[in-house]
């Protein structure tokens, strides 16, 4: 048979298969970034993390076919030899370990701060020393709060784009004071948005940073008391979809008005392949990556889900689906929240050509039919074993 035409660039140039060290490949962005990767491509990926758990199927062991594109190194990049050895053996490395649930921002802001700035730091220098191209995961929430967010509640220059729309390499950073601990990670992630862009800039790394806004899908997060910590509290879709598998009402932490734009996580991948293939159109770019359709408050993600979610599940919903919350009885003492997100989607476009395509509806649709068929029984076990106890 003829042998398949190799896979093209965005410039018609074909693409050699790349040996790729990803960093957190066993979290929620890695599982679907290495399952993408092996299906579609041809690069092997050496897959780094504490845990393999959302990636066993590919690695614990490797199904025959993708026998030597996959290996997992169980290893903790804070402390192991190990790391400069893989980061050397790749062409590109992407990091993805980090803390990145809010919860965490202001009860654990040392750990925070740790993982997000420090324990990153030898992976750039690994790569600016051994020039070795990174891509590197950042946040949307290194914007921090809009412009608009400071003119009175009904001022009708809020409507106005330039007084939210987020913009790469136009917005200011804007964070609360010191005693608002949720801060702490937006400020880690900016320094080492900072410190990458020096590399670049003083030493000729070639990098690029991505800014997630909101990537939502199966394998987000944990379910707390199946396979997370029953007093863990993960981001929003978790949250809601424990609450909606245990038949208790959404807790909508103070009035649920702050808005957010949810991607689906499979659009997402879709641009993190464009960057590792476009290396001429990726590198020196920080580039967002969300949905700036899929705009909704938190309250009306609860509606939506709680809709979706009886249709998936055929149960009834409650009569009252959802509850208020203060964030300090939710988060604690120095939570703090990021207003409204709406990303500037011109630098992906230009350079990569990307576009979301999923609308919010269908990615509720897809994604609690998974959190349904996968922990309903095992909600349903644990809820019984608590009460028996
Ligand atoms: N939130 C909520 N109820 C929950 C969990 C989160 O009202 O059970 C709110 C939270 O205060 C924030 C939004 O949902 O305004 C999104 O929170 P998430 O943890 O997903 O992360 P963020 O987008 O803030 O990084």
């Amino acid at each position: 048979p003829a042998a398949a035409a190799a896979p093209l660039d965005l410039d018609g140039n074909s693409v050699a298969p790349l040996t790729i060290c990803m960093i957190g490949a066993g979290g929620f962005i890695g599982s679907h970034l290495c399952e993408k990767l092996m299906a579609e491509t041809r690069h092997v990926v050496l897959a780094v993390d504490v845990y393999c758990d959302k990636i066993r199927h590919l690695v614990d062991p490797a199904p025959p076919h993708l026998a030597g594109r996959i290996s997992f190194h169980r290893l903790n990049i804070k402390n192991d030899s190990r790391l400069e050895g893989l980061i050397k053996m790749a062409d590109l490395t992407i990091n993805l370990a980090a803390i990145c649930t809010p919860a965490d921002y202001n009860t654990r802001p040392l750990d925070t701060i740790y993982s997000n700035f420090i324990d990153a730091l030898p992976v750039v220098k690994y790569c600016s020393e051994n020039s070795k191209r990174l891509i590197h995961f950042s946040t949307c929430e290194v914007y921090g709060k809009t412009i608009g967010s400071f003119l009175p509640k009904d001022h009708p220059l809020r409507k106005e784009p330039e007084f939210y729309v987020l913009k790469e390499d136009e917005s200011p950073c804007i964070f609360g004071p010191i005693v608002k601990q949720r801060w702490s990670y937006a400020c880690a992630k900016q320094l080492i948005e900072r410190l990458i862009f020096a590399e670049g800039a003083e030493n000729g790394l070639e990098f690029t940073i991505v800014r997630p806004f909101n990537w939502i899908g199966p394998r987000m997060d944990f379910i707390p008391g199946v396979d997370g910590p029953s007093e863990g509290v993960p981001r929003v879709l978790a949250c809601f979809s424990n609450n909606l598998l245990r038949r208790e009402p959404l807790k909508l932490v103070d009035g649920g008005q702050s808005q957010r734009t949810f991607v689906y996580i499979k659009d997402a991948i879709e641009a993190v392949v464009l960057m590792i293939e476009n290396p001429a159109r990726a590198n020196g770019h920080i580039f967002n990556v969300g949905n700036p359709d899929n705009e909704v408050t938190v309250r009306e993600l609860a509606q939506m889900m709680t809709e979706v979610y009886a249709n998936v599940s055929g149960e009834a919903p409650l009569d009252e689906p959802m509850i208020d919350v203060s964030s300090s009885q939710f988060y604690g003492e120095g939570y703090d929240d990021s207003d409204k997100r709406i990303p500037d989607m011109t630098i992906i476009n230009k350079q990569l050509g990307w576009n979301p395509k999923t609308p919010l509806k269908d990615l509720l649709e897809t994604t609690l039919t998974y959190q349904h068929k996968t922990y309903k029984e095992a909600v349903k076990r644990q809820m019984s074993q608590a009460s028996a106890t």
